[in-house]
């Protein structure tokens, strides 16, 4: 397979981001065939947000990418992924992060999650508020779930060309973010996708979950 638009939108987004951010390849709604020719670029993240999806594509690509888990996850399915996923960066309840913690012990793993904050001022995102996000963290580092290790946060900022309104958002979780961090040293802030990614990267995101600036627009989702 020679995907060439592919491959230069690919190289594209690489060039553009400093070498201290992480690139998450949101690979949702495209076949494996295309994460594969990444794959043969270099690109070992890749970003799902539906469990089915994720396993269908784990089973056939190769074992040493890492599945990162971008949508909302219901607790009923932390089972089926707990063996193999690299980080669930949408924990967005107590409830997911005990379930994540249950399975991790089940599966003798220890399982990497960031805490999905709500940053968004319309209404419609997933996520927690920042004092559930900070009780949560809390409760983590006094060792209520030592099957799980936090190792920072994500957000999605509100959809609006408002560049000045997702400033503020994505500003607003670095500060949560650096305040966290003061307690226990937090290793990735995620934020930023296709359309917003380097506002993102100028408020201090270092890793970014970018679709279709890569594969082209989706048909939905
Ligand atoms: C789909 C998705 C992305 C990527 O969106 P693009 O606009 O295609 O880059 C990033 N983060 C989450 C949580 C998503 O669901």
């Amino acid at each position: 397979m020679n995907d060439t638009f592919l491959r230069e939108n690919y190289q594209k987004i690489v060039a553009q981001l400093p070498a201290t951010v992480k690139l998450v390849v949101v690979s949702k709604t495209h076949p494996a065939e295309k994460i594969q020719e990444l794959y043969t670029l270099g690109q070992r993240v890749f970003g799902e947000n539906r469990v089915q999806e994720l396993l269908e594509k784990q089973t056939v690509l190769p074992k040493d990418i890492k599945w990162h888990l971008i949508g909302h996850l219901q607790t009923n399915k932390v089972k089926t992924i707990a063996a193999f996923v690299g980080t669930i960066e949408s924990v967005d309840s107590e409830r997911l992060l005990e379930e994540i913690n249950r399975q991790a012990l089940n599966v003798n793993r220890k399982i990497k999650v960031l805490l999905q904050v709500k940053i968004a001022e319309e209404e419609t995102k997933f996520g927690m508020e920042v004092s559930e996000t900070k009780e949560l963290f809390q409760k983590w580092l006094q060792g209520a779930y030592p099957s799980v290790e936090i190792t920072g946060l994500m957000g999605l900022a509100t959809f609006t060309t408002d560049e000045n309104q997702i400033r503020r958002e994505f500003s607003f979780l670095k500060h949560l973010f650096d305040q966290l961090s003061q307690h226990k040293s937090l290793e990735t802030l995620s934020m930023g996708m296709s359309g917003d990614f380097p506002i993102a990267i100028a408020c201090g995101s270092n890793s970014v979950r970018v679709g279709s600036a890569i594969f082209g627009e989706r048909d939905y989702r």
